[in-house]
């Protein structure tokens, strides 16, 4: 099939180099040759929380903090994110320690909302077929983290990142997180192919979420570096001060020490591969 007529014609690799999607104040690059890695809460929970690990994450060199504000749980009567109040108290957070944030926007109407907080705009496995909410964010020029849907192919993957792309926003990064299986000892089977696979078919660059695929916290070091040593671009992984305290994905969450621990073994195999964690150290006032 020639190029200009493909399904995802704006997202295959043909004979283009590697996309750099630059992010926050520090605009940290995610692709190309650099690692990148993405922490913090799966929830917003209130600002001690969220300001606490914050500045634990950045004191460790971490540039980028992920916690989602607007939650999509399966069950209505669960814990749904603070909403507003969760994207002010990540703002201060960025505001605090220069970090750029990563948070999910769960429908089109909530775009402009979560754009005016954000560094980037995550879009999540349930939405990865949400074809409005692709084209909303299609509209803006932030940086979208589209996360592969748990029952969906490679070329459904790249199809709703053509979405984005076609809309007119080109600074989408993909990212695997496990698809469903009938093992029930892990949250997802974490497929180690599509990671090649990937960066062979497109230009985009390619995150992984070890957290989410792994579903427990003990996995979580050794499926990182794996990821990283198949040519992911970088990680997001869910971090927590408590994790057992956590009111959402305290299983699967690192606490601090752990986080420093994955941050080191991460630069070590990104060397080992040419590369280098991207990593500033910085102390923020307490
Ligand atoms: C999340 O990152 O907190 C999340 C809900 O992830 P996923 O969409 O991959 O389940
Ligand atoms: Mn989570």
């Amino acid at each position: 099939m020639s190029t200009d007529r493909h399904p995802y014609r704006n997202a295959l690799r043909a004979d283009r180099p590697d996309t750099v999607v630059h992010v926050g104040p520090a605009r940290v690059a995610i692709g190309g040759d650099s690692v990148a890695l993405i922490a913090g809460p799966c929830a917003v929970e209130d600002r001690d929380q969220l300001l606490g690990i914050a500045r634990g994450l950045r004191s460790q060199g971490v540039q980028l903090l992920r916690g989602g504000a607007f939650k999509p749980r399966t069950s209505p009567h669960s814990f749904q994110g603070l909403g507003r109040e969760g994207l002010e108290i990540l703002a201060e957070a960025r505001d605090l320690t220069g970090m750029g944030i990563v948070t999910e926007v769960l429908s089109p109407e909530e775009v402009p909302l979560v754009a005016a907080y954000a560094d980037v705009l995550q879009v999540g496995t349930r939405n990865m077929a949400n074809y409005r909410l692709l084209q909303a964010v299609g509209a803006t020029d932030m940086p979208v983290l589209l996360k592969r849907g748990m029952a969906s192919t490679i070329e459904e993957l790249l199809c709703a990142a053509e979405y984005i792309l076609a809309a007119g926003n080109p600074n989408v990064i993909l990212c695997e997180r496990g698809v469903r299986s009938f093992e029930p000892l892990v949250r997802s089977a974490f497929d180690l192919n599509v990671i090649p696979l990937l960066r062979h078919l497109t230009h985009l660059p390619v995150i992984v979420d070890p957290s989410h695929a792994a579903g427990r916290s003990d996995l979580v070091h050794g499926v990182s570096l794996g990821a990283v040593a198949a040519g992911a671009h970088g990680l997001i992984v869910e971090v927590h001060d408590d994790p057992a305290a956590a009111l959402v994905d305290g299983a699967q969450s690192l606490d601090l020490e752990q986080a420093a621990a994955l941050a080191d073994g991460v630069d070590a195999v990104a060397r080992a591969t040419g590369r280098k964690l991207g990593r500033t150290r910085s102390t923020v006032a307490a």
